[in-house]
């Protein structure tokens, strides 16, 4: 039975919830006689396949519009009494019997790599999807507009990028998109490397390390790529403003990002309570395994 106790267990904000989804997967607290068995996922039929009608004891919608990422459908939903087939439950890490017996078949720590796998993205996007892109048109566009005629002995207006400060901008976002990009490729290596690990020989070591990085790393590079994509577009002057420019839709799908996968502030917390724990290594006396050896 699928249960939401009150109107504030409401779930917010799932992407394709809205309108598009015929079944969720819902995290919920597994309660066998009264004793509550952890976190586990459920497989749940929200809509009917032939009318698309929202299934009895389903409640769900639209949020509606939004700042940006209006193509996703984030929506909303709770469930009163909703009974599943005890199949439903994904039972590859944690198995419960038709007698109702529970027993461990993995490691629950291994969900977390889900949301790690998201976090990860995150880093490789920025750079490499959302800020080149915005640093390409705002170089083309700097070679070609021409303003004003401050070069001596020439008729011609001064092509903008030709500025000390133009060009100091653009070489500053480009270079450091590249770098960006180069971290973002070095943090997916480590992320493959510790899933490897995880998936084929249950070894968890690199998990808290990998999850340091990927939570900081994820607030820095979001809260980055916005702001490099925003002084992109003022390289552009008012046509920058336009949407022609197509600033307006890298603008909208990189805003959610210092919001959601963990806000910013909260991630930029775990990041920095693992250099603590570190710390407190170094004042004990024991060696640091690299990238932290610089502690
Ligand atoms: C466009 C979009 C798409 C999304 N898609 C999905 C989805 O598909 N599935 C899904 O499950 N969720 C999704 N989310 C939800 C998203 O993950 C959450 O909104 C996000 O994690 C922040 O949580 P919250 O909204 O509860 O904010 P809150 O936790 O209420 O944060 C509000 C403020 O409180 C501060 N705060 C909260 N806790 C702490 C703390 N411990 N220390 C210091 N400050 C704190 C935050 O920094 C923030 O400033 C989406 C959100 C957005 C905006």
């Amino acid at each position: 039975m699928i249960h939401t106790p009150s109107i504030t267990a409401t779930k917010y904000w799932p992407g394709d919830m809205g309108r598009f989804s015929s079944h969720a997967i819902v995290f919920a607290r597994l309660i066998i006689d009264d004793t509550d068995n952890g976190i586990q996922p459920f497989m749940v039929q929200l809509r009917d396949l032939d009318t698309w009608q929202i299934c009895r004891g389903v409640k769900c919608g639209d949020l509606g519009p939004k700042i940006g990422y209006q193509f996703k459908d984030n929506g909303w939903c709770s469930f009163d009494h909703v009974r599943i087939p005890r199949t439903d439950m994904l039972m590859g890490l944690c198995e419960v019997s038709k007698e109702g017996e529970i027993s461990l078949k993995g490691d629950p720590r291994t969900l977390y790599t889900v949301m790690m796998c998201i976090r990860m993205m995150i880093v490789r996007e920025m750079p490499n999807v959302f800020m080149v892109a915005a640093v390409r048109i705002a170089t083309r566009y700097c070679c070609v507009r021409r303003q004003f005629k401050t070069e001596q002995g020439s008729a011609d207006e001064r092509k903008v990028i030709d500025y000390q400060t133009t060009s100091h901008t653009i070489a500053k976002l480009l270079s450091r998109c590249m770098t960006m990009s180069v971290v973002g490729q070095w943090t997916c290596q480590e992320y493959d490397r510790m899933l490897n690990e995880v998936l084929h020989q249950r070894i968890f070591t690199r998990m808290d390390p990998c999850h340091h990085i990927l939570s900081g790393f994820k607030a820095l590079f979001s809260a980055q790529a916005l702001n490099d994509i925003e002084e992109a577009r003022r390289t552009c002057g008012g046509a920058g403003f336009q949407s022609y420019s197509g600033f307006t839709q890298i603008f909208a799908n990189v805003s959610p990002n210092p919001t959601y996968e963990g806000e910013n502030t909260v991630m930029l917390g775990q990041a920095s309570r693992y250099l603590v724990k570190q710390l407190k290594k170094v004042k004990d006396g024991k060696q640091l395994s690299f990238p932290f050896t610089y502690l």
